[in-house]
């Protein structure tokens, strides 16, 4: 009986075993069979949105072909500037906000170029945010799902989560090679609103606008040779006369005044005998100093007509505008001194004034009155402006 029992028991342990090996194996089998069924499941996904994507991609390389055909064609910075973030406009339209950075020359710092806001929401960040700066900083693009989740970015610091719940990110750094000259940045109240794709699309654009930026800069710059004199800066005689001839055709149609001052150094040639050519050549940069910060920015043009000569024009202008800024001028420079190795020199200058149409139609006859009223100044005893009527 004993024995019976211990072969019942012995043979139950065995049956007991091969069960339990076999649920096993069975449930091995069953975890790869609901591994390889997720593993399907997924790629199957992956097709499905790869499926959907295809015709957005495609549309989005025939795009991206327009814009660079378009982009090529532009020379002028601002006018590339505004192309760059309405593409970008129009490429991602789930970003709240597009802003362009741009690199201040001097300052090495970001200032807000551009920007295309969708919710009308006021930018604070106008130098950068954090994220702008880390991109700048390593050269390479930046990609945030969720900045709360972000280990790289303590979200406190970051203005744009602050001031505008600002969630993710998409940003490229306008570089070409080493040399950086500003950043684009997506951004959406939205977690993960932007893919892989959109910042390679994103950095695409950024290569090409760099490209066709620096082109353009490289071509101002080469104009600007041109147009300007090397020791002064001023424009150079022949562009005045270009700008001075479009200037009265407008004033022409505006029914404006237009008003011309003439300058000449006065006893300059004693300057340089006395002084030296060195400084004749800092009183020649003094006065074209004096002479830019008088006509302002606003289609102005002052010339270096030649040697110790200057020329200027101030469009929409009255004749008792035009003799202040005359007389201002003429009192800076009987002020300004220039040092130089212990020397102190000083010098004044004489002026001729006239209006256009009311002094003179055509050109010619307008700078031939100019000039004898400069005569008839320096024949008058120097340091004074005359004027025609
Ligand atoms: P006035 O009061 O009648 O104008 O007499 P001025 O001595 O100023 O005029 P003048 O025409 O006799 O002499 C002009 C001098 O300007 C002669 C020339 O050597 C000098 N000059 C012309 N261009 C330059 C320049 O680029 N640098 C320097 N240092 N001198 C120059
Ligand atoms: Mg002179
Ligand atoms: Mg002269």
């Amino acid at each position: 009986m004993f024995v019976l029992t211990l072969v019942l028991l012995i043979a139950a342990l065995i049956v007991n075993r091969f069960l339990r090996k076999k649920e096993s194996q069975f449930r091995s089998e069953t975890e790869h069979i609901e591994e390889k069924s997720n593993l399907l499941k997924g790629s199957i996904e992956l097709s499905k949105k790869k499926m959907v994507a295809m015709p957005v991609r495609s549309e989005r390389m025939s795009f991206l072909f327009e814009v660079s055909q378009k982009l090529i064609e532009l020379n002028d910075s601002e006018e590339i500037l505004d192309f760059l973030v309405s593409v970008a406009g129009a490429l991602f339209p789930q970003a709240d906000n597009i802003l362009l950075f741009l690199i201040q020359e001097k300052k090495d710092e970001l200032n807000l170029a551009r920007s295309l806001k969708r919710k009308d929401e006021v930018i604070k960040e106008k130098k950068g945010d954090l994220v702008d700066k880390w991109v700048l900083r390593h050269n390479q693009s930046l990609m945030i799902d969720d900045i709360m989740r972000d280990f790289r970015f303590d979200y406190n610091q970051v203005l744009a989560f602050k001031a505008r719940d600002i969630r993710s990110f998409a940003i490229s750094p306008l570089s070409l090679g080493e040399t950086i000259i500003g950043t684009i940045r997506l951004e959406s109240k939205q977690t993960s609103a932007f893919s892989l794709d959109d910042s390679r699309i994103l950095r695409s654009i950024c290569d090409l606008g760099t490209i066709v930026l620096e082109r353009a800069n490289l071509f101002k710059r080469t104009e600007e040779l041109a147009t300007r004199d090397s020791l002064t800066s001023l424009f150079v005689r022949d562009y005045f006369f270009q700008r001075l001839k479009e200037e009265t055709r407008r004033a022409h149609l505006r029914k404006s005044g237009l008003g011309i001052l003439m300058l000449d150094i006065d006893n300059f040639k004693s300057i340089n005998d006395t002084h030296g050519h060195i400084v004749g050549d800092l009183v020649l940069k003094r006065l074209a100093k004096i002479l830019m910060q008088s006509v302002g920015d606003s289609g102005n043009i002052v010339s270096r007509f030649g040697g110790e000569e200057f020329i200027l024009f101030m469009v929409e202008c009255k004749r008792d505008e035009l003799i202040s800024l005359g007389e201002k001028i003429r009192q800076d420079a009987q002020k300004a001194t220039i040092s130089y190795r212990r020397k102190k020199v000083d010098f004044t200058i004489s002026l001729g004034a006239v209006m256009y149409p009311d002094d003179a139609k055509d050109i010619t006859d307008l700078i031939e009155r100019v000039d004898q009223l400069l005569y008839q100044a320096k024949r008058s005893g120097k340091n004074k402006l005359c004027t025609a009527g």
